[in-house]
Parts: C-alpha cells; sequence; structure tokens
C-alpha cells in the first residue's frame, strides 16, 4: 500500500470529485475517480451495442475494456481503447443507465480489481505519485475497495444543497426548473445505487463531513487536518 491512501465516499452531489481533487493536488497525490471507472464501463457498453439488461452480456463487455484511468489531479482524463470518453462519460445517457451497470455484482468484483490496483499503483499508465499516495473517491472506497485506507471520510449534504450544485454544474443554474431537471439523476440514481453500496451513513472509524453549510475550501482543510492528524 503506498503512503497514504484517502478514500473518499458520498453520494451524488455531495462534493466529493472536486474536493477529493483539491486535496489530492495539495498532498501532491494521485487521484482515482471511481464514479469515472463505472461511467466509462456504460459507455462502453453502449458503444459496443451491449444490451444493458444482459448481465452476463455487459460482465463480458466491461471484463474486455481496455480502459486507461489518468490519475493526475489537475487532469484526470478517461480512455477507452484510446478514445478520450471525459466528455462521452458525463452525458444523459450514460449517468441514466450507469446504475444498471454498477448495480451487476460480478461488474463490481471486476472492477474492484482494477480499482485495488490502481491503489496500490500498479496498472497505471504512469506512476503518477511515485508512491505517495492517493486519494480515491466513489462509493464503496471507505467500505470494500480500501477499508484499511489511512484517512476514511463520508461526504455528505442535504438534499438540497446537493440538488443546487449538481443543477448549477449540468445546467449552469440552480434555479426551480434546473434543480427538478436534475432530482430524477441525483435522487432517483443514489436510491438505486445504495441498494448495493452503502454510502449513506458511515461505516466504523469512518469520519463523515456535512459539506452543506460548509464551503469547498472548509471541507478541503477539514480533509487535509484529517490527514495531518493520521502522519
Ligand atoms: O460519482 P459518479 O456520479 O460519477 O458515479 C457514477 C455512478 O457510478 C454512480 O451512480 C454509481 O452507480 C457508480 N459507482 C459505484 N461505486 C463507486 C463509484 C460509483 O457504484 N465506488
Amino acid at each position: 500500500m503506498p503512503e497514504l491512501v484517502i478514500a473518499i465516499d458520498g453520494p451524488s452531489g455531495s462534493g466529493k470529485s472536486t474536493v477529493s481533487k483539491r486535496v489530492a493536488s495539495a498532498l501532491g497525490l494521485a487521484y482515482l475517480d471511481t464514479g469515472a471507472i463505472y461511467r466509462a464501463a456504460t459507455w462502453w457498453c453502449l458503444d459496443q451495442g451491449v444490451d444493458l439488461e444482459d448481465p452476463a452480456a455487459v460482465l463480458a463487455a466491461v471484463r474486455a475494456m481496455p480502459l486507461e484511468m489518468g490519475v493526475d489531479p489537475a487532469a484526470p482524463g478517461v480512455r477507452v481503447g484510446g478514445t478520450d470518453v471525459a466528455a462521452a462519460i458525463r452525458t444523459e445517457a450514460v449517468t441514466g443507465s450507469v446504475s444498471k451497470v454498477s448495480s451487476n455484482l460480478d461488474v463490481r468484483a471486476e472492477l474492484r480489481e482494477r480499482q485495488q490496483r490502481a491503489i496500490a499503483d500498479e496498472g497505471l499508465p504512469e506512476a503518477f505519485s511515485a508512491g505517495r499516495g492517493i486519494v480515491a473517491e466513489g462509493r464503496d472506497i471507505t467500505t470494500v475497495i480500501a477499508p484499511d485506507a489511512h484517512v476514511r471520510v463520508l461526504l455528505t449534504a442535504s438534499e438540497e444543497a446537493r440538488l443546487a450544485r449538481r443543477a448549477a454544474e449540468v445546467h449552469g443554474t440552480a434555479d426551480a426548473a434546473a434543480v427538478e431537471a436534475t432530482r430524477q439523476f441525483v435522487v432517483q440514481r443514489d436510491k438505486v445505487d445504495s441498494a448495493v453500496t452503502s454510502f449513506l451513513e458511515a461505516a466504523d472509524g469512518v469520519v463523515t463531513i456535512d459539506s452543506s453549510e460548509l464551503t469547498l475550501e472548509q471541507v478541503v482543510q477539514a480533509v487535509l487536518d484529517l490527514a495531518e492528524r493520521r502522519r
């Protein structure tokens, strides 16, 4: 295991990607967006014309997926078979289907191995942090992927705050219409996702940070403080 592994889980819109990238940059660590891995798998299945209702076909496709995850927090990047899919994995088509892929337990086992290898700094295109460590974020990092991480955080926020953040991100505004348009991609997705991963309550030893009333800087500082204490 690298010197410092920071695991951050949380629901959609909790701010975990932004916080994780900031923390990784501040500490010179690599950054792993595991949501992007599930999104890339979904994009790949759709691109290959795989029926998402056919679990065996989805598993076979995911096993064969030529995925390259970038781990530079300043420019993470995701490529599948040499194609840059960073934008394609954020479309509604992928966001609306990703839970179908991520609820396949065989797919999770396959991707768990890839995530654990990345956290152990193996099998990545470049050894970004030269063994200094990594910030990995997702839904089951603190519990399944890296339960022995040095720092384990559950980042939460009120539904209202999460919807407003996601609406601003996707639609450029958090007015009532944008919030409504975002709801199914946040609330509904979390509901489906929480059947296979537990990211709504902190497991033993996991520190909960509620970001509803905190600025981004305050949340980043809270995680940096935990890392400092752990050193
Ligand atoms: O975090 P993000 O919204 O990009 O995650 C996309 C999807 O990937 C989630 O809705 C969930 O279905 C899946 N996921 C997961 N386990 C993780 C990270 C993401 O199942 N550790």
